[in-house]
This record gives C-alpha cells, structure tokens and sequence, in this order.
C-alpha cells in the first residue's frame, strides 16, 4: 500500500515537473518570440456589450472625426457596419448596426469579420480600451506586476553594486 502511495506520489511530482516545464516555455514563447503581454482567458457569455462600445483605431490613432470616419468606412467592410453613438476622451464611440438589439446577437454571426472573431485582442489595452465589467474574457499579464517589479530591483541592486 505505501509502495503504490509513494510511486502515486512521484508520478505526481513529475507532472508537476512537466506541467511547470511547460508553463515556463509558453510564458517564455509569448513573452519573448510573439512580444505578448497577456493572456486571453475564460469565453464569450454572448451579452454583445463589446458591440455597442467600439473605438477605432487607424494607424497610430484613435477616429476622433467623423469625416475621417466617413474615408475609412470605403476601405474596410466592418467599418460600414458602424454607427458614431458618442464621444469621450479616448475617440469617436460606435455601435454595430449588425447587433439585433432584442436578443442580443450578432446578425451576421457565420460571417462576422476576423476583427469580431479574434476579439479581445491585446491590441485594445495598449490603446487604453478595457473589457465590459461582466465580459466572459480575462486579460491576464503573461509577466505579473509583482514580478516585474522584483525584476527591476534586482537590477538597481545590481547597477547599485556596479559602482
Ligand atoms: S459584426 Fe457582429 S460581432 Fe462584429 S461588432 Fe457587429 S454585431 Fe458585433
Ligand atoms: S462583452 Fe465579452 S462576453 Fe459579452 S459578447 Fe463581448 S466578448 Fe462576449
């Protein structure tokens, strides 16, 4: 009985090994080769809030014009599905006019454009954009704070030393 616990016991250690092996180099694949921030958990609970708050943005900016707006929606399809609803210091705010405002879904689901189906996408935090309160996803950094807060006092510590 003790042999089976302890042979039990090191097979768990070694999945362990292995799971924490693995967490390693995905953090190291994402961080370092892909230059990740985050990483996208949990799924979408189809409330389609993220469709009705939309900021856009162009090369290095976000629309802030409505005749700007008017160019770029000859350029991509998903811009022409767009309505300006608002404005706030981030940009022009719009809504999809693809959103069934009774039951909440997408009337285009099977053919949405790849923006829609790739969101939350990093890309919408380096922006300043955040995710509805009670969105299904999660964006976590791959790197937590703490850990890079650690990492930079080492490195003071040893530029400290260094003198
Ligand atoms: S096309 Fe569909 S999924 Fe994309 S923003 Fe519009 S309503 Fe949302
Ligand atoms: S806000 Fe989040 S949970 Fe709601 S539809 Fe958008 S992605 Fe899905």
């Amino acid at each position: 009985m003790f042999r089976f616990a302890k042979f039990y016991l090191n097979v768990y250690k070694t999945l362990c090994y292995y799971t924490g092996m693995f967490e390693k180099l995905k953090k190291f694949f994402l961080s370092k080769v892909l230059k990740k921030k985050y990483y996208r958990t949990g799924k979408c609970k189809a409330c389609g809030k993220c469709c009705t708050q939309i900021y856009v943005k162009h090369y290095k900016h976000v629309v802030q014009d409505e005749k700007e707006f008017e160019k770029l929606q000859y350029l991509h399809r998903f811009y022409s599905y767009l309505k300006v609803i608002g404005k706030d210091d981030i940009g022009l705010i719009f809504e999809c006019q693809n959103l069934d405002p009774v039951t909440h879904k997408c009337k285009i689901h099977r053919t949405r454009p790849g923006i829609c189906r790739r969101y939350p996408q990093e890309e919408l935090f380096s922006m300043g954009g955040a995710l509805s309160d009670d969105c299904g996803y999660k964006m976590e950094p791959i790197i937590p704070f703490s850990e890079v807060l650690e990492k930079t006092a080492k490195k003071k510590h040893m530029l400290f030393y260094d003198r």
